[in-house]
């Protein structure tokens, strides 16, 4: 999961709170400013951190607290309504309908990840049902048609591109005007980066803009420039009409709850965020199930999700109909962990499984990590149908 170490050091700063034998301010203190230290390593900005701590010490008056209430629960509460706050930036986006063709143009700068993200975007639709097609407008970098291409034929989507036409805005069209006429109902434009942002790059931009006439423009950004998203957003959407943002790079960098928070102080809506290099390695970002898994209490709609990706459609009825009921029995995580060893980055799923901190799957140590599941498994194995099914 995305930010392990953010939110390790604020659940372990929770933890650390809930341990002691009374809750006094002293403790809820340490807790605060632990809290506090992580968000700034995050490059989260100073001014929003400051206003957290002071909005939490404003809620959790400790002397109003009656002794039978749950401290612990109240501030644990209020700490997941603050980072909401910050991470909110309180707009929905535009969501494309199947069936009906939307036209998403991608822009951002050059290296951000936007062609592999539009493929990612296009993959992630198609497994849901979507008919993607991916139009590759980026006729500045070479090779970026060939990349796209290759992308495409990967994950078996349709696409469009030109290695003699230079002008992006005519290859637009007619890709658009193509994938149009074989009803693919989500049709993606990738257009060309720049290494800053200039006039040129925000003029070509326009240009496919009003000849394409998108439903959204997706604006594509490094995670690891931290704070600095706010300018590069805000110069993005002041030239193109920017309906939502993707963040890549999460797995990599310290600094992706400044880029994200800084997102959102634009107003503009967070949808997806990359979290790898491969095409799986994306996630759909939502700020309230993306709060609670990093303090780690889970996040049920997300498994819930990966539940219909990996378990077999006849086995999803009975699944589900148990999971509602809050029937979550060792026998069902037995089952899961068949299903997860099946798919691709169990850190993911993981993350979204109460009690499960993202720091127990760390990047890069998916074997180790499977090798653990299988290990559970074993000790499952030994342990009676009764214990499994209570
Ligand atoms: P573009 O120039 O904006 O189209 O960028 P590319 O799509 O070519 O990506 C630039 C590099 O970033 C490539 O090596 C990608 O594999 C890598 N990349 C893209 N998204 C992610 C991500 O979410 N995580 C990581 N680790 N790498 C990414």
């Amino acid at each position: 999961m995305v930010l392990a170490q953010l939110g390790g050091s604020i659940s372990r700063a929770i933890q650390q709170m809930s341990n002691a034998t009374i809750i006094d301010e002293k403790v809820l203190n340490e807790c605060l400013n632990e809290i506090t230290r992580a968000l700034l390593q995050a490059d989260v900005q100073f001014k929003l951190v400051r206003e957290m701590q002071t909005n939490i010490k404003k809620i959790v008056n400790l002397d109003d607290l009656a002794a039978g209430h749950n401290k612990r629960r109240i501030i644990q509460q209020a700490i997941f309504n603050e980072l909401c706050k910050i991470l909110d930036p309180g707009k929905p986006s535009f969501t494309p309908k199947k069936g009906k063709p939307s036209v998403i143009m991608f822009v951002g700068l050059q290296g951000s990840g936007k062609t592999t993200t539009c493929t990612k975007y296009a993959y992630y639709h198609q497994k849901k049902g979507w008919k993607p097609a991916l139009v590759c407008a980026d006729t500045f970098r070479a090779g970026a048609f060939d990349q796209l291409k290759q992308n495409a034929t990967k994950a078996k989507i349709p696409f469009y591109g030109s290695y003699t036409e230079s002008d992006p805005v005519r290859i637009a069209v007619e890709g658009v005007e193509t994938f149009k006429k074989e009803n693919c109902d989500l049709i993606i434009v990738d257009t060309s980066g720049r290494h800053k942002q200039e006039a040129a790059l925000f003029e070509e931009m326009r240009q496919v803009s009003e000849a394409t006439n998108p439903d959204l423009v997706i604006f594509v950004m490094d995670s690891s420039i931290g704070q600095a998203a706010f300018d590069q957003a805000q110069a993005f959407k002041q030239s193109v009409s920017v309906g939502a943002v993707i963040v890549t790079k999460m797995d990599g960098h310290a600094k992706g709850g400044g880029a994200l928070s800084a997102v959102a102080a634009t107003k503009s809506p967070v949808i997806f965020i990359g979290t790898g290099e491969h095409m799986d390695e994306f996630e759909v970002f939502d700020v309230k199930p993306f709060v609670s898994r990093l303090l780690g209490m889970g996040d049920w709609s997300g498994f819930m999700d990966k539940i219909h990706e990996v378990v077999p459609m006849d086995q999803q009825p009975e699944l589900l109909q148990k999971l509602s009921e809050g029937n979550f029995t060792l026998r069902i995580m037995y089952e899961q962990f068949q299903n997860i060893l099946k798919m691709g980055p169990i850190g993911q799923v993981f993350s979204m499984l109460p009690g499960f901190s993202s720091e127990l799957m760390p990047k890069g140590r998916e074997k180790e990590s499977q090798a653990k599941i299988k290990r559970y498994m074993t000790m499952m194995d030994s342990m009676t149908n009764e214990v499994l099914c209570s």
